[in-house]
Formats: C-alpha cells, sequence, structure tokens
C-alpha cells in the first residue's frame, strides 16, 4: 500500500533541507520529481529536481491528463506525473511531493488518504532573514516570495499537520515521526496483521 505524503511550505521555510533529510532517514520513500516550465536554477539537473519541459509541451500533457494535479506557481507551471504515483506503487514505496497548496488542494480531493502536511517559518522576520540569507534572489523577488508567503500561510487549514520550522534537527524528527505514524496506522497494517493472526489461531 503506498502513501501519498504532501509537503508544502513558503519558501524561505526551510523546506527543501527538511524533505531531504527526510528521504536520507527513511527508508521506503520516493521524491515525485515533477514536471516544470521554468528555466533550471544553479546545480539543478533534469530528470533528478524536475523534469525541465517547455510550455507548450506542459499545455499538452496537461490537456491529455497526464497530470495527478498541476498548478501555476510564479509564472511557471508545476505539475506531478502520474507516473510518478504508478512507479511508487509498482515498488511498493511511499511518494513524498513537495508541491504548492494548489495542488495540494487537487490532490486532496483525488487522494483523500494523502497525508498533508505545511511548514511554517516561526515568523515573518525570520522568513525574511532566512530568504536573505539565500542571497540568490533580487529584493524585488525576495518582496514578491514574502508577499506570497503571506498569501500561502492563509492555506495551513487545509493541511493534517502543521510544522513551525524552528529548529531543523527537530523539524526532521517530527516529518519523520508523522510517516512513522503513518504507516502504524491500522489500514497500512492490515497485510502484516493477517499473517500474525494466523500465527494465533492455528496455535
Ligand atoms: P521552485 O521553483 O522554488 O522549485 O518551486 C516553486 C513552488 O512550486 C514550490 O512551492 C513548490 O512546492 C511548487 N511545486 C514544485 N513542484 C510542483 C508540482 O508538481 N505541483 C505543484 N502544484 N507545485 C509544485
Amino acid at each position: 500500500m503506498t502513501t501519498v505524503f504532501i509537503i508544502s511550505a513558503p519558501s524561505g521555510s526551510g523546506k527543501s533541507t527538511l524533505v531531504s533529510q527526510l528521504m536520507r532517514q527513511v527508508a521506503g520513500l520516493r521524491f515525485s520529481v515533477s514536471y516544470t516550465t521554468r528555466p533550471p536554477r544553479g546545480q539543478e539537473r533534469d530528470g533528478q529536481d524536475y523534469y525541465f519541459i517547455k510550455r507548450e509541451e506542459f499545455e499538452a500533457r496537461a490537456a491529455k491528463g497526464e497530470f495527478l494535479e498541476y498548478a501555476e506557481v510564479f509564472g511557471n507551471y508545476y505539475g506531478t506525473h502520474q507516473s510518478e504515483l504508478e512507479r511508487a506503487k509498482a515498488q511498493g514505496l511511499d511518494l513524498v511531493l513537495d508541491i504548492d497548496v494548489q495542488g495540494a488542494r487537487q490532490l486532496k480531493k483525488k487522494i483523500p488518504a494523502a497525508v498533508s502536511i505545511f511548514i511554517l517559518a516561526p515568523s515573518r522576520q525570520i522568513l525574511e532573514q532566512r530568504l536573505r540569507a539565500r542571497s540568490q534572489d533580487s529584493e524585488a523577488v525576495i518582496q514578491r516570495r514574502l508577499h506570497d508567503a503571506a498569501e500561502e500561510i492563509r492555506n495551513y487549514s487545509q493541511y493534517d499537520y502543521v510544522l513551525v520550522n524552528r529548529e531543523v534537527e527537530s523539524s526532521v524528527d517530527t516529518l519523520v515521526s508523522i510517516v512513522k505514524a503513518t504507516r502504524s496506522r491500522r489500514d497500512r497494517m492490515e497485510e502484516q496483521i493477517r499473517p500474525i493472526l494466523e500465527t494465533f489461531t492455528n496455535a
């Protein structure tokens, strides 16, 4: 049984670090690589960070219904291809998605059992400090991201879990705990319980 974990956060919340630590610490997870029309940044590689495609190709794929969800974020399209979930299922892995609030809403509708987690910086001041510390963005971009963050944060109530990222190590622990607790849910355990019960009934 594959569980879908949806993780969203305004940029600068420390999401990428937390997600990569989660992937490192917990076995049996697959990270969903999205399609996007935005150009690659820095060290990003096609097929690893994203599948980078042209707008026309994205729109054609979307029209064919290839995406589980997709949205326009900061003027570019981003989408999760259906094959990501199919592969996770075929491999018996859980799927981790790093997607925005619009995509999270679409996916929760399609897959109500998906577990959604919203990551939040402790305050606007700290978010601003983190955005400046990355020093990748111009002042205009930083201001826009702060403005967008204020909008995104209002959507926290559509998520199952909210994680305030004060300190990386403890936030990673919380993320790991959410995954582990989900895996212990009864509906996830049925396959394992049956053979255990049999050992009792045959005794
Ligand atoms: P970035 O360009 O900084 O990598 O990502 C910008 C935003 O797009 C982030 O909030 C990220 O979570 C979101 N995003 C990345 N992939 C997807 C996707 O497949 N679908 C949706 N809806 N959002 C995505």
